[in-house]
């Protein structure tokens, strides 16, 4: 009977939901608000997740910018249970599986210009780290051992690894740890809200902000300066599609002065700018570019490294000690995210998941623009399938602006009263859908981000 049928449903449900909540120590989540009203996932299918209390809510986020190809899809669940029954790991240390060739030359392919080989890693940090040691020692294997000082970005986030911390310019993820990597410095963040409030897309103010790299080259002299790291469009602050012609004064600016630019494409790789990397939406080709996420579709770990001919090619034919990349983990080219990556990137081609992403930008970044007017949004922007929503901070007792207690509300009414759910930096709503979003799951997502706006205001 449909009775019995929930009770057992339900039972099921509570069976799943943990009784201590206090041994898994969250990640970027005080466990002890968490605790009080837990967000309890359970199950995922298509654009939605499923609540342990059997709830579809709406995955605005994808998951957390990864699951492009959305969620529960068949041919990669199949992949992964093939390739675990067939090699469920293999040591890159010294050996190799076909797979992981495979793979490195599909991403090769995908990658614009010369950008062909590549390093593989577990998460967008391990492939930050990796980009940055790459780029050290390849001065050295060059002859130029004092280009080791490493440049990032105001608000630029690379993981959480020291490097990634280092060059990262997100203040809160830096100060509790310590005096991280010497010789580092920052470019200045891009955003001036006078000048791109509500801008869909790029906005016309800020290329010259890439001259202050001039500037950090006159302080430290190009002689001592290895790599500078940027997101092309920095995610985790808030969504900041980068000025028009920014990109392409970094890029001339590093080849006037003989500095490697890393493109951090862990967010931007694999359709969530309609293309299938930032690289080639914006015609710039970065010396390296890091990956992770969206190249299993979220499914299994993975991140990497993909670098230009002439980077590897420096250590091919650079002194014999360097031949061999001192540099590697366990994990590197796990078979498993390797046979998830390959179904991954058969599902991206067959359904032409970042040409879809690319046509529905338009629609998506209207949609998400219409709701300019609600109660406490300050600004709005948008590119391919990723928009960033800043809400104007809760007060606090006395009075005074309380940052991110507004995004935490935002995500608690989400989750509970709205069934969506989403990715929140500070008071920013970050909106980064599965690239399968239909026109309808887009009205659907702004409508429900326009209750939890109208909810917490
Ligand atoms: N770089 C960028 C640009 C990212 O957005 C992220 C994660 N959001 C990372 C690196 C770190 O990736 P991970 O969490 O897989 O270490």
């Amino acid at each position: 009977t449909p009775h019995a049928a929930r009770t057992q449903a339900a039972s099921h449900a509570a069976s799943q939901a943990p009784n201590d909540l206090d041994a898994f120590w969250m990640p970027f989540t005080a466990n002890r608000a968490f605790r009080a009203r837990p967000r309890l996932i359970a199950g995922a299918e298509g654009m939605h997740y499923v609540t342990v209390d059997g709830r579809r809510i709406l995955d605005g986020a994808a998951g957390l910018w990864c699951s492009n190809a959305g969620h529960g899809r068949e041919p990669i669940v199949r992949a992964i249970q093939a390739q675990a029954a067939q090699l469920d790991f293999s040591p890159t240390f010294q050996y190799g599986h076909p797979a992981a060739f495979t793979l490195a030359s599909r991403l090769a392919e995908l990658a614009p210009g010369d950008l062909n080989h590549v390093f593989f890693a577990n998460s967008g940090s391990e492939a930050a780290d990796t980009a940055l040691k790459i780029a050290i020692a390849y001065w050295q294997a060059r002859g130029k051992a004092t280009k080791t000082r490493l440049i990032g970005r105001e608000r630029g986030y690379h993981g959480v690894g020291f490097g990634g911390i280092s060059v990262g310019g997100i203040s809160g993820n830096r100060k509790s740890f310590g005096t991280l990597l010497a010789g580092v410095d920052h470019l200045p963040h891009t955003y001036n809200r006078a000048e791109q409030a509500f801008t869909h897309g790029q906005p016309a103010w800020g290329a010259h902000l890439a001259d202050e790299l001039e500037r950090l080259v006159a302080l430290h002299d190009a002689s001592t300066i290895a790599a500078v790291i940027v997101e092309p469009m920095a995610g985790s602050t808030g969504v900041l599609p980068p000025p028009q012609g920014y990109l392409e004064r970094l890029r001339a600016l590093c080849d006037r002065h003989d500095i490697l630019l890393i493109f951090d494409e862990v967010i931007t790789g694999f359709g969530r700018l309609g293309a299938p990397f930032a690289a080639e939406r914006f015609g710039v080709t970065p010396d390296m570019l890091t990956f992770a996420k969206g190249v299993t579709s979220g499914t299994v770990p993975m991140g990497g490294v993909i670098a230009r001919a002439g980077v590897f090619e420096a250590f091919m034919q650079g002194p014999p000690h360097m031949i061999e990349l001192f540099h590697g983990y366990t994990y590197s080219a796990h078979p498993l995210a390797c046979a998830a990556g390959l179904a991954a990137l058969d599902l991206y081609r067959d359904e032409d998941l970042f040409a879809r992403a690319r046509k529905m930008e338009k629609a998506f970044g209207d949609a998400v623009q219409a709701l300019k007017g609600l109660p406490g949004v300050l600004d709005i922007r948008n590119i391919g399938l990723a928009a960033g929503i800043d809400l104007a901070p809760a007060k606090d007792d006395a009075g005074k602006d309380a940052p991110g207690k507004r995004g935490l509300a935002a995500i608690e009414s989400g989750f509970h009263d709205h069934d969506v759910l989403l990715r929140v930096g500070g008071d920013t709503i970050a909106l980064s859908p599965p690239l399968i979003a239909s026109e309808d799951d887009i009205a659907a997502l702004v409508d429900r981000v326009a209750g939890v706006i109208t909810a917490t205001a």
